[in-house]
């Protein structure tokens, strides 16, 4: 069914503010969000750096999905500022399950499959509130598609306890301010007479 190939010629290294950011962003925004991150790719070295990217959207606590125009008008926006170099970088695709289990879901997997149609690759990270992490490196080109989990990642300096702990009481505020400005809750939309909460 699942047809991962192995990591071990893929190194994910990621900057700790980004990573404590993106698990920021799912812990405090009690619904599903999505975003983006920037990668600089070196070889088989993936560096996931700088600010998360949070897109305008509507989320409700049992569902997510990538918001395609969302990340349109981002795109359109990237452009006009003549920062198209961003979109080409911007190849992280982080959401979160909020207290559910990490990894793709179908719906992820048609995103993935949409968003990387036209590059050669794009990496996806699921994470929830109880710091549970899913990556996989998805190769689009040559084909056919490869997926790769990945297992484990590395960051770009020695994250110590007392390191992490800084990094998430300095940003927390802020993450949330950007939540809150960004996230549009949403209830879920009852289909007739059925009180499915799945
Ligand atoms: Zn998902």
């Amino acid at each position: 069914m699942m047809n991962l190939g192995n990591s071990k010629n893929a190194r994910i290294v990621f900057e700790p503010k980004t990573f404590v950011e993106i698990m920021l962003a799912a812990m405090v925004c009690e619904v599903e969000v999505s975003g983006l991150a920037k990668i600089e790719k070196r070889d088989s070295i993936y560096v996931i750096h700088g600010e998360p990217i949070v897109f305008d959207q509507t989320c409700s606590l049992v569902k997510t999905t990538f918001d395609e125009t969302a990340y349109l008008l981002w795109q359109e926006k990237m452009v006009l500022a003549g920062q198209e170099n961003i979109i080409q970088e911007a190849r992280l695709w982080w959401h979160s399950h909020v207290w559910s289990g990490v990894g793709l879901s179908d719906e992820d997997l048609s995103t993935m499959r949409l968003i990387g149609q036209d590059y050669d690759w794009w990496l996806a990270m699921v994470v929830n509130k109880r710091c549970q992490v899913y990556m996989e490196l998805w190769r689009y080109r040559p084909e056919p598609l490869l997926r790769t989990l990945i297992r484990e990642f590395e960051f770009t300096e020695k994250l110590s306890p007392s390191m992490l702990e800084r990094l998430l009481k300095d940003n927390e505020e802020r993450m949330s301010e950007i939540i809150k400005q960004k996230v549009k809750i949403v209830k879920p939309v009852k289909t007739s007479g059925n009180d499915d909460d799945d």
